[in-house]
């Protein structure tokens, strides 16, 4: 490896490269060379680009010098491919066979196929009349074609402004938006939380990270979905009310946490203002459908309340799957328990409590649950004396099966 230097022809240029060849002797005869072909430094060439531009009339560029001088040299080599392969391309749009015209002349003749003559001739003229140094820089290895396409988009999406119905759509969209907006008195941030309800689910979105925000989602109940990237609350009419009352009374929290709202139900908005909603009832006692607990009665109620300790001394309470829950013959206690604390009883769960008390009625006590493995309990009519039950030693009995009476 030897370096040997090559000088700028130009006079009065210290312009200069290093030549690397495989030795001294290879080296030195290439720079040679080099040198005696006039070898140029790339300023020089930017200089002669910007000189030859202006002698054929393209427009100066704009830039600083260094872009400029580079940006000169590249929109040179690109206006000569323009002028060579356009002429080639318009002469050949009908042609059936174009692969042998080239890669560059093929993607232009697509071009005037799809958007035109009269669009492919104005896009060129512009770009050949572009100034900004940066353009020719950034587009520098974009194929012809598609840097043409940008140009047609961007005059198409311009066109587009000045028509009445695009006007008419953006003020449509401004007056809608602003109308669904609801601003607190001193918002915390001027992002804009937005509230929806679709197919059974409610969702709201924030684009910041805020603990504002997600403290108050989460304490009414919703939580994060990465695939809606939402924060996302199954609604249940049974419990929840009407899902119109559950987006009011989320946005009247949000609103109350500073944050401006986005609302675009009507109804829900002006619930949300006029504090109308129907605010949600936590309190709940409701059945178990399904499952190894079916049948048993569950207690729920709000995140910053705590019933715990009184619901644990409810007969055969037990916390079950992060679950509350209390065997449908614990009904007297539970109703006493809902009367005491503002519990509401969903329609399932009293159902189970008309059945226990038709079950006592009867004298039958018989908890619903199946236990797989026990045998079926027989129980006796009241004041009958029962017989010795036949149960199985390692079954437990359940406490759901204690007559509370
Ligand atoms: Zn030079």
């Amino acid at each position: 490896m030897a370096k040997a230097r090559v000088n700028c022809a130009t006079d009065q240029c210290d312009g200069h490269m290093d030549y690397v060849g495989s030795n001294r002797r290879s080296a030195d005869y290439r720079a040679k060379k080099l040198m005696e072909q006039g070898w140029t430094c790339r300023d020089c060439d930017n200089r002669e680009a910007i000189a030859r531009a202006d002698a054929s009339g393209l427009p100066p560029l704009e830039g600083t010098e260094k872009q400029v001088g580079w940006a000169a040299t590249i929109r040179e080599g690109v206006i000569a491919r323009l002028d060579r392969t356009m002429p080639v391309a318009l002469q050949n749009v009908g042609s059936t066979c174009t692969t042998i015209l080239g890669r560059e002349v093929e993607d232009l003749i697509y071009l005037i196929r799809n958007a035109g003559e009269p669009s492919v001739r104005e896009a060129a003229e512009i770009f050949r009349n572009e100034t900004e140094a940066t353009f020719w820089i950034e587009g520098r290895s974009m194929g012809l074609a598609n840097s043409l396409a940008a140009i047609i988009r961007r005059l198409a999406d311009e066109a587009h402004a000045h028509t009445p119905e695009s006007k008419a759509a953006v003020a449509a969209e401004q007056e809608a938006m602003a109308e669904a907006t609801l601003r607190p008195a001193t918002p915390v941030s001027e992002t804009i939380a937005e509230l929806t309800y679709r197919e059974g689910i409610l969702y709201a979105r924030y684009d910041e990270r805020s603990d504002k925000f997600n403290d108050t989602v989460k304490r009414i109940g919703h939580s994060w979905d990465p695939v809606a990237r939402a924060w996302v609350r199954r609604h249940s009419s049974l419990m929840m009310g009407q899902a119109v009352d559950r987006l009011a009374e989320l946005a009247h929290e949000l609103l109350a946490a500073g944050i401006v709202v986005m609302l675009h139900d009507t109804e829900a908005r002006g619930k949300a203002i006029a504090r109308s909603y129907d605010p949600e009832h936590r309190r709940w006692v409701s059945l178990v459908p399904t499952g190894a607990q079916q049948g048993k009665l569950r207690l729920t109620w709000g995140r910053d309340e705590d019933f715990y300790r009184a619901f644990k001394s409810l007969p055969g309470a037990t916390y079950t799957d992060r679950r509350c829950l209390v065997p449908g013959t614990a009904r007297d206690e539970v109703l006493d328990f809902a009367e005491a604390h503002g519990f509401r009883i969903t329609p399932g769960a009293q159902a189970r409590m008309e059945e226990v008390m038709a079950q006592r009625e009867r004298g039958v006590v018989v908890d619903a649950v199946a236990r797989p493995k026990a045998e079926p309990v027989k129980v006796k009519e009241r004041g009958a004396r029962p017989d010795r039950l036949a149960v199985p030693e390692q079954v437990e009995i359940d406490s759901d099966l204690v007559d509370h009476d």
